[in-house]
């Protein structure tokens, strides 16, 4: 049995199955998540033989740290060894006043955004819950400062787990304590995936990779995207917005000469107005290393007077802006940058 990853109910009803008291679970819980216990021996309030029938027969599997780099703002990006041998990437980014992690959701990714790293990878498979929760644990203890926030922003595509996802974002929240509207989803707008999280109505960030005002660019930059027009994925957003009562993030990534243009600011101002957002504008990170897809030279990012301009024109509108901050570029580290090693010359 695979102890990481399971909920308090769950850890209960399975100690109840050894012939323990249900509250025995809520202890193994409060060491696994809370105390960062890797082993049954280390939970000192259990009785021993507990202690050891745990050790006997179930697992903690805790990530093993291939590598860590670290750039001189102290963004900290990770290399974890996955039990099957597969690698993922998280990045620890420390602030004067939060720390926040950002997370994978999938060993590569079936997005085949044309910008990313990634999606060179195509998708290997889905992250366990155990393995999500594991990321902000281990970067937790690595980085020695409490995590106070969590962005799936790193390899994957959350909406394409939503299952795995949903149980790490309730363990993050219920077990490890992190405020639900501190945990922030990151999609390329899986809309049936959106209209689900709408109807749970969490309180948690929803961010939605917009990075073109209309749908002819939008599936050439994102491959997935063709699958969910705009028209209805908008919906779903203000949909979403209304229910919850959350704003919605978009973000936009800017790519010069490709989707920086002041027209398109206007025709993505016309798309969102009224919606409870704010778009948070990304410039294009160049993707290092051999790259196959040729469509990455290609690529560039915009001059600040263009990035200026593009939001000007969208606070004109009345829409809320923000500007990603710029960090872990000198580790690889900042968005879109992030891919397994294995494999990779
Ligand atoms: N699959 C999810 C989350 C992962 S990526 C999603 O697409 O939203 C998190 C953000 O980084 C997305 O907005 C993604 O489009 C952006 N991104 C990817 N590659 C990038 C790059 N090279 N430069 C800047 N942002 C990038």
């Amino acid at each position: 049995m695979e102890l990481l990853g399971m909920t308090g109910d769950e850890l209960s009803r399975y100690c109840e199955e050894l012939g323990y008291p249900a509250f025995r679970g809520r202890q193994i819980a409060d060491w696994l998540y809370r105390k960062g216990a890797c082993e049954p021996s280390a939970m000192s309030n259990l009785p021993a033989e507990l202690r050891e029938r745990l050790a006997a027969e179930a697992t903690i599997s805790r990530r093993e740290v291939v590598t860590e780099s670290r750039a001189a703002d102290g963004t900290t990006k990770y290399l974890l060894r996955l039990a099957d041998g597969e690698t993922i990437e998280s990045v620890l980014l420390p602030y004067a006043d939060r720390t926040s992690v950002c997370v994978s959701s999938q060993v590569g990714c079936a997005a085949g955004c044309l910008f990313c790293a990634t999606a060179e990878c195509g998708l290997v498979r889905n992250l366990t819950t155990g393995e999500i929760v594991d990321q902000v644990l281990t970067l937790q203890e690595r980085g020695g400062r409490r995590v106070t926030h969590v962005v799936f922003m790193g390899m994957g595509e959350p909406l394409a787990n939503l299952s795995n996802v949903l149980k790490a974002i309730e363990l993050l929240h219920g077990e490890v304590g992190i405020s639900m509207r501190r945990l922030t989803v990151s999609t390329v707008g899986i809309t049936p995936a959106i209209r689900r999280l709408a109807e749970m109505d969490l309180q948690l960030t929803l961010a939605v990779s917009l990075h073109a005002p209309d749908d002819g660019l939008r599936r050439k930059l994102i491959p997935m995207a063709a699958r969910f027009p705009l028209h209805d994925l908008i919906r779903a957003c203000r949909d979403y917005a209304d229910r919850t009562k959350r704003r919605i993030t978009f973000e936009y990534l800017l790519l010069a000469g490709v989707n920086d243009s002041q027209a398109q600011a206007q025709a993505l101002a016309r798309l969102i107005k009224g919606a409870l957002c704010h778009v948070n504008l990304i410039p294009y990170n160049r993707v290092q290393g051999a790259g196959k897809r040729e469509e990455w030279e290609r690529f560039d990012r915009p001059s600040k007077s263009a990035i200026a301009a593009f939001r000007a024109v969208l606070e004109r509108e009345g829409i809320e802006v923000t500007q990603r901050m710029e960090r872990g570029h000198a580790i690889s580290g900042a968005c879109g940058q992030l891919r397994r090693r294995a494999g990779l010359t």
